[in-house]
């Protein structure tokens, strides 16, 4: 995949929060497709960086951000969802009582006439995104009687009904058990191979390494390095993120 032209690409970021440096002059790229894993300690910067991103905060003057052809001083959350940049919170922001299909399509089916909402091209919708995912979930449930796992999936779908491009997951694994992991991995996995890149953040690092094609660390705010993520050790990774080196025997 080297040489291959950026779907994104981020340049000189510095984002202050009341004195503390957030982000320190970060550039960070991602490839067409490509699962990228992005890991640093606590406070490091991971989150700031995606909300960059996305458009919750503008970074510093200076910044640049390439996405998709275009050149952006910063973006805002309606250009950044109309672009195909889409992001998974871990507090997912979803409606709990509404159906799976309202929650996966309704902002796809608000036409001229908002009051007559076609439930049923929401349901054919929803039943296709979740079907580009590989799951079948009965979307007429209201969305409450899923347990989180399956309200992730719900995340996911809608953020492709959008076109999504490039998909930001910050930490969704955390409350998820190992199976529901595993799953969770094998749909990025399926996101990719559909030409998505997506964007990890996550604690189990062994095993979305293993899904990713590559690895950017952050450190208080700083850039460490990009790396391939095969060969890639935990322990390696470990003194990446805090500047510590151990012993290896
Ligand atoms: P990570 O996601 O890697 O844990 P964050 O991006 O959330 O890190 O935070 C980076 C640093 O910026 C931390 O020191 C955090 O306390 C600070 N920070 C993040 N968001 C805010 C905010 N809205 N206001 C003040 N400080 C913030
Ligand atoms: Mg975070």
């Amino acid at each position: 995949k080297s040489g291959q032209k950026p779907l994104l690409s981020l340049r000189n970021i510095n984002m202050t929060f009341g004195g503390i440096k957030a982000l320190k002059n970060v550039s960070f790229d991602v490839l067409p497709g490509e699962v990228h894993c992005l890991a640093g300690e606590n406070g490091s910067g991971k989150s700031t960086l995606i909300k960059i991103v996305t458009g919750v905060y503008r970074p510093e003057p200076g910044a640049s951000i390439d996405y998709d052809g275009q050149t952006y001083s910063h973006m805002s959350p309606v250009t950044a969802q109309a672009a195909g940049i889409k992001v998974i919170w871990q507090d997912l922001a979803l409606f709990p009582e509404m159906s799976v299909a309202e929650n996966i399509a309704f902002q796809t089916v608000l036409g001229r006439w908002p009051r007559f909402v076609n439930y049923a091209r929401m349901r054919e919708t929803a039943i296709r995104a979740l079907a580009r995912l590989g799951v079948s979930l009965d979307v007429d449930l209201p969305l409450k009687e899923y347990p989180i796992s399956q309200r992730q999936i719900v995340a996911i779908a809608r953020a492709l009904v959008g076109e999504a491009k490039l998909v930001f997951m910050d930490e969704p694994t955390a409350s998820l058990t190992q199976s529901e992991t595993d799953h969770l991995l094998d749909i990025v996995r399926t996101l990719s191979a559909s030409g998505v890149a997506v964007v990890f953040v996550s604690h189990r690092l062994a095993e979305v390494l293993d899904i990713s094609s590559r690895l950017t660390v952050l450190r208080d705010g700083a850039l460490v390095g990009v790396y391939p993520a095969t060969g890639m050790t935990q322990s390696r990774i470990t003194e990446l993120m805090t500047g510590k080196t151990f012993d290896h025997e």
